[in-house]
């Protein structure tokens, strides 16, 4: 932990100042660091693209409440798209936000979430209820809070949402040397974790 809090503070001490602020501050720099060091265990494959892809983009301020089964308003075990409530999904507004599109939030939720329900009182573009089944002491523990959220996937909204589709997972985007080279040169204390990768994709030449 010390040894790669002073890599960062190194990596973020040499580059220019107008980078520093950029780095240090983007949110999705721990949860690539998780999903590339492996201490989230095993990721779906659409996650490391779609989340180097979410460096690019600038952070906003969402306001957040959490739900669950247990909740009075909960809504019962089934969520608007017809699929279970479970963790790593949220509800969200349909007027802005389509089922399965997908969103960061930062602490303390601090996951990658996926849009699958609705609330009649979610209203507003960054206006989100994190499911948090099996938890319900952090219904009331986190009560209504603002957090940092990247969007990170946006489907269009729609009137009918209808049923889940069996096998349903958000797009895998190309994982390319570019993407990776761009979030390597936006995150330098990324780049150790970054580079293997490039060498590991198909059709890259080797040296
Ligand atoms: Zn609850």
């Amino acid at each position: 932990m010390l040894v790669t809090a002073t890599a960062l503070s190194l990596a973020l001490a040499c580059s220019p100042p107008a980078w520093r602020a950029e780095a240090a501050s983007h949110p999705l720099v721990p949860v690539v660091r998780r999903i590339l060091s492996h201490e989230a265990g095993q990721q779906p494959p659409w996650k490391l693209p779609m989340v180097l892809n979410g460096l690019l983009r600038a952070p906003t301020t969402a306001r957040c409440t959490t739900y669950c089964e247990l909740c009075p308003d909960g809504g019962g075990r089934g969520t608007r798209w017809g699929s279970r409530i479970r963790r790593g999904i949220v509800a969200a507004d349909p007027r802005y936000w389509g089922p399965g599109s997908v969103v960061y939030l930062g602490p303390p939720v601090d996951e990658v979430l996926i849009v699958e329900d609705t609330g009649s009182a979610i209203r507003g573009r960054y206006r989100f209820d994190v499911c948090v089944t099996g938890h319900h002491a952090l219904c009331s523990q986190w009560g209504t809070f603002r957090t940092v959220c990247v969007p990170l996937h946006w489907e269009a909204p729609r009137r009918r949402w209808g049923d889940k589709p069996a096998g349903w997972h958000p797009p895998v985007w190309e994982l390319t040397p570019r993407l990776i080279e761009t979030a390597g040169a936006r995150i330098p204390s990324l780049k150790a974790l970054l580079t293997p990768l490039v060498a590991s994709l198909p059709g890259s030449k080797p040296g």
